[in-house]
């Protein structure tokens, strides 16, 4: 209970009287505007499903346009499960994370095999589905069913930190856990869903990471680290560990104006996409690209790759980029075909000759996309 005396108790989340207001503040202030999703238009289940998968480390603003495709293209769980797994991975390119697609496109024929078609309204169900943890599960039962289900993810996350003025590491299992309970306590009373989506939209648009505006919050009369001038330093952020620097290079290969792309096996980073040779060079190796511990030299590692006889030209272009923890430095050579039948490595599971005006009904990661421009002459690609 609180501490009438004029300080609070530890843990506010037990005392009903401060949740209760809480709620009532969020709903009354959601239920003022929110912005226009496009998710949130039809409330069709299925659709929220997909918007959630999207969001997972991913902007609302990045996902948008990818979700109003994806939707155009597969506009229901049969039409998702009845699609080729690549198709639907083609439709993500440029989203990032692959994995979920796939396990998107795993959950629909699940849902089709043993749920008749129809998305399931009960977390538990929910949970069973591939790829679906407890945020999405949460959030698909409490937005698409009022279900009573909570959830946490960075937004959600970060003013429940806030209110309760969680001292714990952010990502550590007790912050995780403590806030996990906050937002149960929350979501345990009436419009659910409408809650789960006030706490989303007040941290993506009031309570943002740096500088919240707290002027304009709704809760900030009830909020633990604004009373304590703690609103800028909670979460407790743990310094961020620096980028591990690999070092990697694609080889442009061309026969007859083709050029040789190799498509990956279906497991690690970029399953199943089609990359321009690429080798390991130096540094860690998240692509699994390094094929001995022994130093091997880029003709042979091509060779090996490819099966051809390469020479080696200037490097054409590089660019950097970061995948999960990694800041990938990749060089694009030119590479003289000195004959030999082409032929994957064990690790990929095709390989073949595409004229530039084919790259862009392959699926490719966004830096293999890059390395086709390179490859195409201007306006084809
Ligand atoms: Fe966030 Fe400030 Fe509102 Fe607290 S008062 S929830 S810190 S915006």
């Amino acid at each position: 209970m609180p501490d009438r005396s004029g300080g609070e108790s530890s843990d506010p989340e037990q005392d009903r009287d401060w949740i209760g207001r809480v709620r009532a503040g969020l709903l009354a202030w959601y239920d003022l505007g929110h912005r226009d999703l496009p998710w949130r238009r039809s409330g069709d289940p299925y659709a929220v499903l997909v918007s959630e998968v999207m969001l997972v480390q991913t902007t609302v603003e990045a996902v948008v346009p990818y979700f109003e495709r994806f939707l155009a293209r597969f506009p229901s769980v049969e039409a998702l499960a009845e699609a080729p797994e690549e198709e639907v991975v083609k439709a993500w390119e440029g989203l990032g994370y692959y994995r979920r697609a796939r396990q998107l496109w795993a959950a629909a024929r699940a849902i089709r095999a043993e749920h008749g078609g129809v998305v399931p309204s009960e977390p538990e169900a929910l949970r069973a589905l591939p790829g679906v943890g407890p945020y999405i599960a949460g959030a698909v039962a409490s937005i698409a069913f009022d279900r009573p289900a909570p959830i946490l993810e960075a937004n959600s996350e970060r003013v429940l930190g806030r209110l309760v003025a969680c001292e714990e590491p952010a990502g550590s299992s007790a912050f995780r856990t403590r806030l996990w309970g906050v937002a149960d306590r929350l979501v345990r009373g009436p419009a659910p869903g409408r809650l789960n989506q006030a706490l989303m939209e007040l941290g993506a648009t009031v309570c943002v990471p740096r500088a919240p505006r707290c002027l304009g919050c709704p809760v900030a009369h009830m909020c633990r680290a604004r009373s304590a001038g703690r609103q800028e330093s909670i979460p407790v952020r743990r310094p961020r560990a620096e980028p591990l620097p690999v070092r990697e290079q694609a080889a442009l290969i061309e026969r007859q104006g083709r050029h040789l792309l190799l498509r990956r096996g279906p497991k690690g980073l970029w399953a199943g996409f089609w990359e321009f040779p690429t080798i390991w060079i130096e540094g860690s190796d998240p692509a699994k690209r390094r094929a001995s511990v022994q130093p091997e030299a880029p003709e042979s590692a091509f060779r090996r790759l490819t099966g051809l006889d390469l020479g080696l030209g200037p490097i054409l272009g590089s660019f950097a980029f970061g995948v999960t923890r990694y800041r990938v430095e990749l060089a694009v050579v030119r590479a003289e075909d000195r004959g030999g039948p082409a032929g994957p490595s064990p690790a990929h599971a095709e390989i073949g000759w595409f004229a530039p005006a084919d790259f862009d009904g392959l699926a490719m990661g966004s830096a293999q996309r890059k390395v086709a421009r390179l490859a195409s002459p201007p306006g084809v690609f």
